[in-house]
């Protein structure tokens, strides 16, 4: 998680990638690496301690085997591509290390992204793959279009106790639980967004909002900016449609439900894991 709070490791090469010859070079680099992400954003790596991608083979093609960057010093590519078995994000950011975390995730997001441009979303023409993989360009209106986020806020809301506030949307398994998320909408601020997610599915008001950390999460093509709130009251109302329950948890009461299997709590590989971690950690300061 804390590989998303610093320099990335991957560069992503913007100045270089114009240059046709120099993607050859890189696709033909004896350390080049190629890894394929499936339809359901699978990458065809075991579960390990690290990337262990195959080798590029045959010719580069521009349109197929876009170029993430390289990551320290190795050019990594990725396709889309069908497979049989393969990895989640889920299963492998808990196990990696910090650069190939960032390396499975930039290749889902990639792939996910071109899959939903192959026309134009002006003109409706075919659109080609140039610079690499990092533009979709249409060749009938000049548009260019750029893999680009959809931020979502994700808020750990604490009351004036210091208590959690944990809810179940109704999609989920009895018994799971996290902290509230939702994406933020057209012409609203991450702080605005956070104080109506929270209202449309808690009723609560907040009295004071901070950012904390953020990481990409591309299904299909999130960026979480996760914060803490701290709650102006403790009335809950939930919607009863997204959310379907929710209750506010004291430390204990918390471990001895989790240890009780009365509920279950976000996977190690989500910022919920790390916001909920912090606040049972007593590290997640809470603004005033
Ligand atoms: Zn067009």
């Amino acid at each position: 998680m804390d590989a998303w709070n610093g320099p990335g490791h991957l560069d992503r090469c913007e100045h270089q990638r114009p240059d046709a010859g120099w993607l050859s070079a890189c696709w033909a680099d004896p350390a080049a690496l190629l890894l394929s992400v499936d339809a359901a954003g699978r990458l065809d790596i075991g579960a390990g301690p690290a990337v262990a991608g195959r080798r590029p083979g045959g010719a580069f093609d521009e349109q197929r085997h876009y170029l993430l960057g390289l990551s320290d010093g190795r050019p990594v590519f990725v396709q889309s591509a069908e497979f049989a078995g393969g990895a989640g994000l889920r299963e492998l950011l808990p196990v990696l290390g910090e650069a190939d975390r960032e390396l499975v995730v930039a290749a889902v997001a990639l792939v996910q992204w071109h899959r939903t441009l192959p026309h134009c979303g002006l003109c409706g023409a075919a659109t080609v793959v140039t610079l690499g993989g990092m533009v979709r360009h249409c060749p009938a209106c000049g548009r260019d279009r750029f893999p680009r986020s959809d931020p979502a806020i994700i808020v750990a809301v604490v009351d004036a106790d210091d208590r959690l506030l944990l809810g179940h949307q109704a999609v989920w398994a009895p018994g799971r639980l996290s902290i509230l998320a939702g994406f933020v909408t057209a012409g609203e601020s991450l702080e605005q967004a956070v104080h109506r997610e929270v209202g449309e599915e808690t009723g609560l008001p907040l009295s004071a909002v901070r950012y904390v950390a953020s990481q990409p999460w591309p299904f299909p093509r999130s960026l979480m900016l996760g914060f803490v709130a701290r709650a102006a009251g403790t009335d809950i109302q939930v919607d009863g449609v997204e959310i379907e329950w929710a209750r506010w948890f004291a430390r204990d009461e918390l471990i001895a439900a989790v240890e009780a299997g009365e509920v279950s709590l976000p996977g190690e590989a989500s910022i919920a894991h790390r916001l909920i971690g912090d606040w049972q950690a007593a590290t997640l300061v809470s603004p005033e």
